[in-house]
C-alpha cells in the first residue's frame, strides 16, 4: 500500500487538508493531555465516534485515567494507557488540545511524524506534528473537531453532539468566560437539537461535587492571600490537605475561579503541590496575559488560562510566579 505522507507546515492546515488525511487512512489514535480536561477528552471521543461510523479503525491513548467526572461520555470506558498492539504502520495519531507533545505524557511509543495530527486552540502551538489544524481563535478544541466533521460529511448523533457540548462547557466555564461569543451559543444549540444531553453535562461535570471536594475548597479558600494592591490571589493545596479531606487531584478543579472572582483580583494563581511537583494553575480576568507568564516559566495555555510545573519548592514556586506575573504587568 502507497505510504501516505504529509510535510511539516509552519502554516496551520486547512479543513480541506485534514478532511483528506482523515479520508486517506484506515486507523487513528486519539491521544489527550496528561491531567485530562473535558476538551481534550471530548473533541477525542467525537472524532472517534465519527471516524468508527464511517469503517475506520480508532483506539484512545491518555496517559492518566478518565477523571470521574467524565466518566458518562460515551466510550470513556475505551480510553487507555495502552496502545493495541497490532495497529497498522499508517495508523494516525491525533493530539487533541495540547500546545505541544509533551502534554500527552511520558508512555508515548515512538511515532513516525508523518503520522501525527495536531488538533488545538492553544495560543503559541509549537505545531509538532507533521499537519497541524490550529484555530487559535475557537474556544475549544472540540469546534475545531466540528469544523473538520462538517467537512466530512459526517452525521453528528446525539453521542457526538454530547461530547462537543462538553468539549464547549468546559472550556468556556459553563459559558461564562469571554471565548463565549455569539457564534459559541449559536453551535450549541445546534448541538443540543441534535441531541447533546446538556443536562447530563451540566449534572456531571459542574454539579455533583463529592464531599471530599468541598471540604478541599473550604480549605484553600481558608488559606488563600491576597497581594498587598488586592490584584494577585493565590492559595496552594498539598499533600496534607488532600489527606484530611480524603481527596485527590481530581478534587482541586473547580477551587480556583473562587480565587479569581474576588472583586478587584486580576490574575488568580493555585499552586498544586502533591504526587511529588508542583502544578500551577493561572487565570486572568483579561488584564494580564497568563499564557504568556507560564510560558516564562516553560508553561502555556491561553489568554486568560494557562498553567505550567514547576521544578522547586513551592515557595521558590510562589516568587516565580509572582515575578512572572509581574513582568506581563500585573
Ligand atoms: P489548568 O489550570 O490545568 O486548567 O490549565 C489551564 C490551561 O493551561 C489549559 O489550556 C492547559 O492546557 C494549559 N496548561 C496547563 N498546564 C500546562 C503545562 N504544564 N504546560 C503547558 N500548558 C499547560
Ligand atoms: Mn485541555
Ligand atoms: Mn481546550
Amino acid at each position: 500500500m502507497e505510504r501516505p505522507m504529509i510535510e511539516h507546515k509552519d502554516r496551520s492546515a486547512t479543513t480541506h487538508e485534514v478532511v483528506a488525511e482523515l479520508r486517506r487512512r484506515s486507523a487513528f489514535v486519539m491521544v489527550s493531555h496528561v491531567k485530562p480536561d473535558g476538551d481534550t477528552l471530548g473533541a477525542g471521543l467525537a472524532l472517534g465516534l465519527a471516524l468508527r461510523a464511517i469503517g475506520k479503525r480508532v483506539a484512545y491513548f491518555q496517559q492518566d485515567p478518565v477523571p470521574r467526572n467524565l466518566r458518562f461520555l460515551p466510550d470513556a470506558d475505551q480510553v487507555s494507557r495502552a496502545v493495541p498492539a497490532d495497529l497498522p504502520g499508517d495508523a494516525l495519531w491525533v493530539f487533541c488540545d495540547m500546545s505541544d507533545a509533551s502534554r500527552a505524557g511520558e508512555f508515548l511509543p515512538p511515532i513516525d511524524h508523518a503520522n501525527t495530527l495536531n488538533i488545538d486552540h492553544h495560543l503559541a502551538n509549537s505545531r509538532f506534528a507533521g499537519l497541524n489544524y490550529i484555530l487559535e481563535t475557537e474556544c475549544s478544541t472540540g469546534t475545531c473537531v466540528l469544523r473538520i466533521l462538517r467537512a466530512l460529511g459526517a452525521t453528528i448523533t446525539p453521542e457526538i453532539a454530547t461530547c462537543l457540548l462538553t468539549t464547549i462547557m468546559t472550556d468556556t466555564g459553563g459559558f461564562m468566560h469571554s471565548n463565549t461569543t455569539p457564534q459559541v451559543l449559536r453551535e450549541s444549540a445546534e448541538l443540543i437539537e441534535l441531541g447533546a444531553n446538556k443536562e447530563e453535562i451540566t449534572s456531571q461535570v459542574f454539579a455533583n461535587k463529592r464531599f471530599a471536594a468541598v471540604c478541599l475548597l473550604g480549605a484553600a479558600l481558608g488559606g488563600m492571600r491576597l497581594d498587598d494592591v488586592g490584584r494577585y490571589c493565590y492559595s496552594v493545596v498539598d499533600e496534607v490537605m488532600l489527606a484530611a479531606c480524603k481527596a485527590d487531584g481530581e478534587d482541586t478543579e473547580e477551587i480556583i475561579q473562587h480565587l479569581r472572582a474576588v472583586e478587584g483580583v486580576e490574575v488568580a494563581a493555585l499552586f498544586k503541590a502533591f504526587d511529588g511537583e508542583v502544578r500551577v494553575s493561572l487565570r486572568s480576568t483579561g488584564h494580564v496575559n497568563v499564557q504568556s507568564a507560564a510560558g516564562r516559566l516553560g508553561g502555556g495555555g491561553h489568554f486568560r488560562a494557562a498553567g505550567l510545573t514547576f521544578v522547586g519548592t513551592v515557595p521558590a514556586a510562589l516568587a516565580a510566579v509572582h515575578e512572572a506575573l509581574r513582568a506581563e504587568g500585573l
